[in-house]
């Protein structure tokens, strides 16, 4: 991960921080969350907030955000509010610091009077050093009462993006945030924490949460261990049992663009014996709550969702997100993807697409209903600008080169070159001569005049026998069949190649009806040629590669691995805890390569820090020790 050219405007805070200081975060860093390093942008951000001047924080999701705060507000005298917009993600934080051994709780709608007043009256005497809270309750009268007379050192605000009406989840109570702030006595230095990277979100954070001359790190956008894959395949679903087949342990998330796509793909999965569960917001707020549950505590191991899911998860060992449908932008693409693998473990963010996907999304852009209290100018200006977005994400789709680059890219940031890590970088796309197929196709759009889609411009020359195409006539045009042992996906880039080269253009926006543009002559006659970046003919697009956190591991670790996840169910079963809460998949398996013998060589393990080691420590070496007999047994 880079750190962005002039990150930090103004003075270098870190050289500002006390040597002293440094020692505690790095000992709190180890001692509470067993790491033995900062990632990149945490110390910086850390020692801002220590030597009180306010932050933002711009990192991507799974980066480490949480500890930005959470260190601070250890080494702080006075209480830390952390303002946080859902209540799954307070729980889990909160769930996370407690079992991490400290002391925290959240106050939101969960609570019932009677434990809201407990909690408070708790926070008063001083029992947390950290207070989760919902926006909506900071400027209630007994909330107000309470952090007034508390002496509150800081004001973390995580998902700081919903104060943006640019942003995707826009919250009109995380305006209040600034009115709070204002009415404590002391102004507590503010730290503001987001993935959303646009200039727009960014300036509307710092203007309406009122922060003061914030330092602003932004780190680089990269998610190394993920691997990005596209496909287009014929039978979406069976792709998806073939994909599922090969991650048959893992937990991941299926994204659908509609709840009747989550309601189908879920039914059918269980039906063929997967252990899959569903969220969309269709569903009762009670059994949103269990499915939920049941896929964070690993009762079942496949999520099939529409969007409405995924914000406040938090859980690390996602080693999977398979978008069945194309989303509607590169944000939301990206923003979900990365919910995979946020223990840096290797994970897989696997794409279908199909161009009624494109349809779908328009329609969605064209009836948002979110944008009604805009006036009419601003409306069209955001469905513009929606519109803009969605074709950047049909270019992900089709791009001939690094997906992980054209991401990059995206997010304003220049890849150091191609990956190696996407289906993209691994298909082998070479150059290729395609002035034939070129030909084939500008003749079927020069014949229909602009009259038809995409769709039909390819069926008509891989010849297709459609009763529409016969009812267009289409079977009639020259080149009807011109192009018939080429496969459909091969078609479809070509087409969009045509397209983004301006040899096609569309004719209606709405309805993406494609008509030759104005090159298309010079192809038509003879004498131009095109060519374009192809996967490679005889290969079909690849897998997405199969790779688990236990993946580096020899047959002897993997079944200790095995083992060790068996007793972390145990345990987190016995405390109402996730698994990934107790330890993480990368834990486990640093355990499996270190095979720890004593509390020592334990606590060098990556995630163990001394409260856990406390709590699981005789347990996982006394299971590591099993193991250990029994392999040797052999
Ligand atoms: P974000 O809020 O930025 O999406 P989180 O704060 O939830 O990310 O952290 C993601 C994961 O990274 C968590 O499992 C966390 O324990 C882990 N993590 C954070 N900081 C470090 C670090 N310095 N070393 C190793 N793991 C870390
Ligand atoms: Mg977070």
């Amino acid at each position: 991960m880079q750190q962005s050219k002039g990150g930090w405007p103004g003075e270098n805070i870190r050289k500002a921080g006390s040597g002293g200081r440094t020692d505690e975060k790095h000992r709190l860093l180890r001692q509470y969350f067993g790491y033995d390093e900062f990632r990149t942008g945490q110390e910086e951000l850390i020692d801002s907030l220590l030597a009180g001047r306010d932050v933002l924080g711009i990192m991507p999701t799974g980066a480490g955000k949480s500890l930005c705060y959470q260190i601070p507000a250890l080494i702080k005298e006075g209480i830390t509010l952390v303002i946080s917009p859902l209540i799954s993600l307070m729980k889990d934080q909160v769930g996370a610091l407690n079992e991490a051994g400290i002391h925290a709780a959240y106050l939101n709608s969960s609570l019932t009077p009677g434990q809201y007043q407990k909690a408070l009256a708790y926070a008063a005497a001083g029992r947390y050093k950290l207070i989760y809270v919902a926006p909506e309750r900071l400027l209630t009268e007994e909330f107000l009462r309470f952090a007034c007379g508390a002496r509150i050192a800081m004001v973390a605000v995580d998902e700081a993006h919903c104060v943006s009406q640019w942003g995707q989840d826009f919250r009109p109570s995380y305006l209040k945030i600034p009115d709070f702030i204002r009415r404590l006595p002391v102004r507590p230095v503010v730290g503001a924490f987001t993935a959303t990277a646009t200039a727009e979100v960014r300036d509307d954070i710092v203007r309406l949460l009122a922060l003061i001359r914030p330092g602003v790190l932004t780190t680089g956008f990269d998610r190394p261990n993920l691997y990005f894959a596209v496909q287009s395949p014929a039978d979406p679903y069976r792709a998806a049992v073939e994909f599922l087949e090969n991650h048959p342990k893992d937990s991941g998330i299926i994204y659908c663009l509609t709840r009747k796509g989550v309601e189908e793909v879920c039914a059918n999965l269980i039906r063929d014996g997967f252990s899959a569960t569903r969220y969309h917001a269709g569903l009762s707020d009670e059994e949103r709550r269990r499915n939920q549950d049941d896929f964070i505590y690993d009762r079942c191991r496949i999520m099939v969702a529409t969007n409405a899911f995924g914000m406040g998860i938090d859980k690390s060992d996602v080693r999977f997100v398979l978008h069945y449908n194309m989303p509607k932008n590169i944000e939301s693409y990206y923003q979900e993807a990365g919910r995979a693998g946020r223990d840096g473990e290797p994970a897989d963010c696997l794409l279908f697409y199909r161009p009624q996907d494109v349809v779908t999304n328009r329609l969605f852009i064209e009836n948002n209903r979110d944008n009604e209290e805009l006036d009419p100018a601003a409306r069209q200006e955001v469905m513009e600008r929606d519109q803009q977005r969605l074709r950047r994400m049909v270019g992900y789709c089709y791009t001939e080169g690094c997906l992980r680059e054209y991401l990059l890219a995206y997010f304003g940031e220049e890849a150091a070159g191609p990956c190696h890590n996407c289906s993209g970088c691994d298909s082998g796309m070479e150059p290729a001569d395609v002035t034939r197929e070129a030909q084939a196709v500008l003749t079927a759009a020069a014949y229909c005049g602009g009259r038809y889609g995409a769709g039909v411009l390819a069926d008509t020359v891989r010849g297709a026998r459609t009763e529409k195409i016969r009812r267009f006539g289409m079977d009639q045009c020259p080149s009807y069949g011109a192009l018939s042992s080429l496969t459909a996906d091969r078609i479809r880039r070509i087409i969009t190649g045509l397209q983004s080269r301006e040899y096609l253009m569309v004719t209606n926006d709405r309805y993406s009806l494609i008509g030759p543009g104005p090159k298309a002559s010079a192809v038509l006659s003879g004498q131009e040629k095109v060519s374009m970046r192809l996967p490679r003919e005889e290969t079909r697009p690849r897998k997405a590669k199969t790779k688990k956190a236990s993946g580096a591991l020899g047959e002897a670790d993997s079944s200790m691995f095995e083992r060790l996840r068996a007793l972390r169910m145990e345990i987190a079963r016995e405390e109402g805890v996730p698994p990934y809460i107790v330890f993480s998949d990368k834990t486990l398996a640093h355990m499996c390569i270190v095979r720890p013998r004593n509390e020592e060589e334990m606590l060098s393990v990556s995630g163990v820090g001394a409260y856990k080691y406390e709590k699981y420590g005789e347990q996982f070496l006394a299971c590591i020790r099993q193991a250990q007999e029994r392999a040797d047994e052999k």
